[in-house]
């Protein structure tokens, strides 16, 4: 308990208390999720806007828990990366998703990526990039196809690990891109020495970027940004034609939103895929 005075008994209200039985109930459930199986995998398309092909998938984690229902990765992942179960978790969503990366292509040489976010707790292992690779070498996705998500806040957290741990991945094939972007303090020098290949633009510019000037301000420099420094840039959170419209009039090659494919399951992203690629 707080020692600094008497304030600290009223600053303990019954709302904390439920919140903290919350957060103590799921960290507790955490430690057993993998076990019991109650972890799965939804995968959003990425788009390349100009000609409205799949290009890659974002990998997103789900966890039903058996009492309390879908918990939301925003109230979860916090609490794994407290308790450590933050490693195993992370691990297994690349084990399965670069499995099922594999099975969807077939050996075949298609220009697609799968998406893995890193927590910062994974990024601060320094064994990372050995694991990475252990992973692809026991599921068989060659590296080409495997992108790393990495958010701008993380990455700028420690800029010198950040740029040797980059280097290292991409020396062996795996791709890292910056998420959240805009949201951190990114300085241009140091973007230019992470050596990612891409700029996820966060979803709080697009949203309101057809109506707030500033928002569009924000997305556009972040697009002439990237392209100055040869990188690619993917819109988050993309919801209508509007903005997308607006993207690709600003030079964004990439879109990820409901309005062009929404988080779905294996076997309908497997379809899609198949639709795609042909037999
Ligand atoms: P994120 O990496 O920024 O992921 C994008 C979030 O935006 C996802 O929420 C996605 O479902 C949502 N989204 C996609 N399109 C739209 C749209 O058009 N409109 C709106 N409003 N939202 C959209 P989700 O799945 O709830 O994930 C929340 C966050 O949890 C992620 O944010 C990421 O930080 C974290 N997360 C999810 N899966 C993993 C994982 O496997 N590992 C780690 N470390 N973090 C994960
Ligand atoms: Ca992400
Ligand atoms: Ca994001
Ligand atoms: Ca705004």
């Amino acid at each position: 308990a707080k020692q600094s005075g008497r304030n600290d008994y009223r600053f303990f209200t019954p709302e904390m208390q439920t919140h903290s039985d919350r957060v103590m109930r799921l960290d507790s459930a955490l430690r057993k999720a993998l076990a019991r199986e109650e972890f799965h995998l939804m995968y959003q398309p990425q788009i390349e806007i100009a000609t409205g092909r799949i290009i890659g998938a974002e990998t997103l984690l789900r966890w039903q828990h058996p009492d309390l229902g879908q918990i939301s990765p925003a109230e979860f992942i916090p609490i794994a990366e407290d308790n450590g179960q933050i490693l195993p978790i992370g691990e297994w969503v690349l084990k399965t998703a670069a499995r099922q990366t594999r099975q969807w292509l077939q050996d075949r040489d298609h220009a697609f990526l799968i998406a893995v976010n890193l927590s910062a707790i994974q990024f601060r292992q320094p064994n990372l990039p050995q694991r990475v690779l252990e992973i692809l070498h026991e599921t068989g996705l060659p590296p080409e196809h495997l992108e790393l998500e990495l958010t701008e806040r993380i990455a700028m957290d420690d800029p010198v690990t950040a740029i040797e741990i980059i280097s290292t991945l991409r020396k062996q094939g795996v791709r890292l891109s910056i998420d959240d972007f805009g949201t951190g303090y990114s300085s241009l020098s140091l973007l230019k020495r992470f050596q990612v290949y891409k700029l996820k633009i966060d979803q709080s510019f697009v949203r309101d970027m057809t109506e707030d000037p500033e928002d569009r301000a924000i997305v556009h420099t972040i697009i002439t940004m990237a392209h100055s420094l040869g990188l690619t840039t993917i819109a988050e959170g993309v919801e209508n034609a509007e903005q997308l419209a607006l993207l690709q009039e600003m030079g964004c090659e990439e879109s990820q939103g409901y309005f062009t494919g929404r988080p779905m399951s294996a076997d309908s992203f497997g379809e899609l895929l198949q639709a795609q690629f042909g037999a």
